[in-house]
């Protein structure tokens, strides 16, 4: 029987707080306390009431080499004893970021050309915004002002500030923010095989078909006006890691070309190495315009995420009519310490040969996976890439039904999961959206992972699953 919705969040309480067990943070419910780490070790969290918790997700797919190295522990104390833990990029440049846009840069085969630091994801892509929106009206050789607006796709995530909302197709995100965004995004929509698939229908028909939907909106909204079109190569937390079907990045980026738009890959939750490749489009070698990077960027050992800009885009910059200037900046933008610690763990992931651990972990994952959990009546779907993989519920496997959002199956999966006798740790994504799709989870655990671990998580995955329902 499926159970009556509980508590999403721990300790709720509607009394006033005593000062002893009082937040003083914020917490994004400030009526919930989360649990409380003590410390990790390389795959574990250790909570203060006792519970040591294997770690399946990394926060939202952040952690790449685990919580914990010395390599990166030493050169982050290296940054600190030189004095540069911060230096303000308005006036200078500093070797450690400029190395690390240089290690990023010689990554993606000549496509990218230039890269500029921020600290959340959603920095970056509220800076691909802008680019995009500079590039066409004062830097091209033959500037197009009209060009403002964006197509993005439905129940998509990239971000919270308002042009990066904007973007998203994430209705539940949107909701209260609708009023104030700037509107210039429409949606089309997302490829999404499960769902969107029809029968009958071929993938490459699928395909056509989702191309067509881009041409057609590009049509309505009057060619001269699109600015840029912003897709994740692999759909993380709003729909729970969905690759895009194979050739679906080539036919956008035939439709961009063809209309003079710009091409954004938001590669914040996806990139970085966490579907075995370093960036996700280099799988198909669709390169985009723009690209944004993020969470695993640094591993979470700092809070750093880039921007990428093409050749293409750069050279609209340094040789257009325009300033050169990209008029947009922030305080701690190519910040030192952050950069020191990137590149670390970039280097780590690189020497110790991780990309081919997240292939060959990923298979083992998604295999064992499938074969525990693919006839369980409330599972929908099992899909992803690399080490990078969404379980969807449904509550007809039949029909595709989602349970209702307001039961918040994937919260209280992912609560059940981090208690005994589980003791795991998995993303809850951002559930159903729209109705739509159904809740997941997102299994992402560190590139890292050994063996044994892998068949941990999934035993235990595959028993909290079948527990719970
Ligand atoms: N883009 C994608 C695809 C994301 O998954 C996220 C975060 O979940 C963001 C952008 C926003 O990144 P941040 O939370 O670091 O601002």
């Amino acid at each position: 029987a499926i159970r009556k919705p509980q508590r999403v969040m721990a300790r709720r309480s509607s009394r006033p707080a005593t000062v002893a067990t009082r937040s003083y943070l914020f917490n994004r419910s400030v009526r919930s306390t989360p649990y409380r780490i003590k410390r990790a070790s390389a795959q574990t969290l250790h909570f203060e009431n006792g519970w040591n918790v294997l770690d399946a997700s990394g926060g939202a797919a952040v952690t790449g080499i685990g919580h914990l190295s010395t390599r990166v522990e030493q050169v982050m104390i290296k940054t600190l004893k030189r004095g540069i833990a911060y230096i303000s990029s308005m006036m200078f440049d500093t070797d450690v970021a400029e190395d690390f846009a240089r290690f990023l840069i010689t990554t993606t085969d000549g496509k990218m050309t230039r890269a500029v630091f921020y600290s959340s994801g959603t920095e970056a892509n509220e800076a691909a915004y802008k680019v995009a929106l500079q590039y066409h009206a004062t830097e091209k050789a033959n500037p197009e002002p009209t060009r403002t607006l964006f197509i993005a796709r439905d129940r998509s995530y990239h971000g919270t500030t308002l042009g990066a909302l904007d973007m998203s197709g994430h209705k539940a995100r949107r909701e209260l923010y609708e009023r104030v965004l700037p509107h210039n995004t429409h949606h089309i929509s997302p490829c999404y095989a499960y769902r969107g698939l029809q029968t009958g229908e071929s993938v490459a028909e699928y395909v056509t078909r989702l191309k067509n939907e881009l041409e057609q909106k590009i049509q309505d909204l009057g060619p001269k006006n699109v600015a840029a079109f912003i897709c994740e190569p692999v759909v993380g937390a709003a729909l729970g890691c969905v690759p895009a079907e194979a050739g679906y990045l080539a036919a956008m980026r035939e439709v961009c070309d063809r209309y003079g738009i710009l091409l954004i890959f938001d590669e914040v939750m996806c990139g970085m190495g966490r579907t075995g490749y370093l960036h996700a489009w280099q799988k198909e070698g669709v390169a985009p315009d723009i690209q944004t990077v993020g969470k695993g960027l640094a591993g979470g050992f700092q809070q750093l995420s880039a921007m990428l800009v093409s050749p293409k885009v750069n050279d609209a910059f340094e040789y257009g009519p325009g300033s050169g200037a990209f008029s947009h900046g922030h305080t701690f933008q190519n910040y030192p310490l952050a950069c020191a610690a990137g590149l670390e763990v970039q280097k780590i992931i690189q020497e110790e040969n991780l990309l081919q651990n997240v292939k060959e972990k990923g298979f083992r994952l998604s295999k064992s996976l499938k074969k525990r959990l693919s006839n369980h009546r409330h599972v929908g779907d099992i899909r992803g890439a690399g080490l990078f993989w969404g379980i969807e519920f449904v509550k007809d496997k039949q029909t595709m039904e989602p349970f209702p959002a307001d039961m918040k199956i994937n919260w209280r999966i992912y609560e059940k999961g981090l208690a005994p006798p589980y003791e795991i740790h998995v993303y809850p994504g951002m559930g159903t959206a729209d109705g739509v799709n159904g809740d997941h989870i997102i299994l992402s655990p560190s590139y890292n992972i050994t063996d044994t671990e892998i068949d941990a998580i999934v035993d235990r995955v595959a028993r909290l699953i079948e527990d719970y329902f």
